[in-house]
């Protein structure tokens, strides 16, 4: 449940309302807006369904949400989020963010490289697995610590943010250390308790779709990272499992507007694991950006045939600077089409 303040409440009156909420056992979060302070409710509103917040003076409307996501709904915060990472802004009028670079990291030289490449094609975030979550336990498992220290110091050299992934709690700080954005990975996206543990450090936090997750589990997902306190959800589509096998994942593109209509939050698109064929990456990118995306993640590698990881599904640097260009033709007609919709 949502209480809409009237663009005249008072504090006092503001203030009434809460200390009613809370007396009720529940807590609130207060979303200030451009013109209404809107309060969201938090947990089992079932028990105050009959309180006639309407009759509290000050009090606009009150909203009976049916999701079970509240803090990230369109209803409780209806102005668009931006991210900021470090000055790089994600979401809202911002321009499209690219986050580039391989799919692990294997040495200095290599991110290095890597991080060159995507900084010539613009990208603002470099990419890199330390912790890698590997199908075969017998797979390249990543660098860890070694390898986050390669990524901080090749984004340092050229000017980057980091996105890297933590797949676990008991790696949490040490990832955080490096990291400006911590990456949730598709086999975690319902790992409840590290989506708790990742929101309460303040970090800006990239979400990634489940393999087979729903629109509803996603931003159930998001709702548990925005309940610690923590309003720097970056949505991340990179395909869900279907029976199609021709490419690695189904790259769901309706999930961009679709988390749009629902929610506040920026979301990107990841056009290589969503389609796991390097010739199909450029095409996706393309198509994300037309679909409405903040942004995206892509990976790149000097030489994809002897990656470490994810080598298919790589672009070299002809072939990611290619899809650059064309991903900002693409930007300058979309930010166009923006601006007919005003
Ligand atoms: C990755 O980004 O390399 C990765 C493992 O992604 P996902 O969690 O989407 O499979
Ligand atoms: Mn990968």
């Amino acid at each position: 449940m949502i209480v809409i303040m009237k663009s005249s409440a008072t504090r006092e009156q503001l203030d009434r309302v809460v200390n009613r909420v809370k007396k009720e056992g529940l807590d609130v979060q207060i979303n200030q807006g451009k013109d209404h302070v809107v309060i969201g409710l938090l947990g089992d509103t079932h028990t105050i369904q009959d309180v006639a917040f309407n009759s509290y003076d000050g009090v606009e409307d009150t909203v009976k949400i049916s999701n079970t996501y509240k803090l990230t709904s369109r209803e409780f915060h209806p102005q668009d989020t931006v991210v900021d990472v470090n000055g790089v802004k994600i979401g809202g009028d911002e321009n499209f963010v690219t986050m580039a670079g391989p799919c692990s990291i294997e040495g200095l030289d290599q991110i290095r490289e890597c991080a060159r490449i995507a900084k010539a094609g613009g990208a603002q975030v470099l990419r890199g697995g330390a912790f890698k979550p590997r199908t075969s336990p017998y797979a390249f498992q990543g660098l860890e610590e070694e390898g986050l220290k390669y990524i901080r110091q090749a984004a340092d050299e050229f000017d980057m943010q980091v996105i890297t992934e933590v797949m676990d709690e008991a790696n949490l700080e040490l990832v955080a250390k490096y990291s400006d954005i911590l990456q949730i990975g598709a086999r975690n996206m319902q790992n409840f308790k590290l989506l708790q543990a990742v929101g309460k450090t303040g970090k800006p936090i990239g979400l990634k779709r489940g393999i087979s997750g729903t629109i509803d589990e996603w931003l159930n997902a998001a709702e548990y990272i925005a309940v610690q306190n923590n309003n720097k959800v970056i949505f991340i589509e990179r395909g869900i499992r279907t029976y199609e096998t021709a490419t690695r994942n189904t790259f769901d593109l309706s999930a961009v507007p679709l988390i749009k209509k629902l929610s506040h939050f920026p979301i990107i698109v990841d056009p290589s694991h969503g389609t796991g064929i390097w010739d199909l990456v450029a095409p996706m990118a393309r198509a994300g950006v037309a679909a409405g995306a903040d942004g995206m993640i892509v990976e790149i590698h000097p030489d994809p045939a002897n990656a470490w990881s994810d080598g298919p599904q790589s672009l070299t640097e002809k072939t990611y600077l290619n899809m650059m260009q064309e991903v900002n033709i693409i930007e300058k007609a979309m930010n166009e089409i923006k601006a007919l919709e005003k």
